[in-house]
């Protein structure tokens, strides 16, 4: 299958989880995740229309995307992947969205870096739904004051919560805590559910899901 079938076959699937969870069309954004894909591999997508792209390292991204955003001015690029407060620079100076916040250092750096750039990029917080020990994101329990404390006190824009389910878990229940918290912390927007799970995650109330390989293929 071509790129265009398989990302037009996402597209659809969407559309249909959207209608069978009695949504609105078009409710939920697709991020197509294209990290470790080299420019070539992506263009054809962004030819197709797509427009919002996910990179989980500040380092790759650099070497395609400023090439890509200048050919194509209003693609919105998020970070998915952890990122270390010595790349926040590079970051708010490349991405748009930045979806992986997940303790008080980093939100600490964003936010100086956003003031000296003169950006305000859209964040969320990641969440480790699972509390697995070698995974990022802050616990269950803390986000609400968490994201208390990155828009009262640090001025951030926190827009949704992110998660990434333990991968030999069902994630329903993942993503059914996902969007109590972000009830709880008041934030809409929910980052939930992959190639192998968007259904789900859409079922759940996801807002964006994050689709790499049902896409582009394996990596
Ligand atoms: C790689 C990645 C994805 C996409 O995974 P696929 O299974 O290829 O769809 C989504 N979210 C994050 C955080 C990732 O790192």
């Amino acid at each position: 299958m071509e790129l265009q079938e398989r990302l037009n076959d996402v597209r659809s699937r969407i559309a249909a989880g959207e209608r069978g969870a009695g949504r609105l069309a078009g409710s939920v954004q697709l991020v197509a995740v294209s990290k470790t894909f080299e420019a070539d591999a992506i263009r054809p997508a962004i030819e197709a229309g797509q427009r919002v792209f996910g990179e989980n390292r500040v380092q790759e991204s650099q070497g395609k995307w400023p090439a890509l955003k200048a050919e194509r001015p209003d693609i919105e690029l998020h970070l998915i992947g952890p990122l270390q407060s010595n790349k926040a620079a590079d970051a708010v100076a490349l991405f748009d969205v930045i979806e992986t916040v997940d303790r008080e250092k980093i939100a600490r750096a964003l936010a100086e870096e956003m003031k000296r750039q003169g950006k305000r990029l859209r964040l969320y917080v990641q969440v480790n739904t699972g509390l697995e020990p070698q995974k990022a994101g802050i616990a269950p329990d803390d986000t609400p004051a968490f994201v208390a404390l990155c828009r009262d006190e640090l001025g951030l824009s926190i827009e949704g919560l992110m998660c990434i389910p333990p991968a030999e878990e069902n994630p329903g229940p993942h993503f059914a805590l996902l969007a109590r918290l972000a009830f709880k912390s008041g934030v809409e927007k929910l980052s939930m559910g992959m190639s192998g799970d968007y259904e789900t995650a859409i079922a759940f109330g996801a807002t964006s899901v994050r689709v790499g390989s049902a896409i582009f293929g394996t990596r």
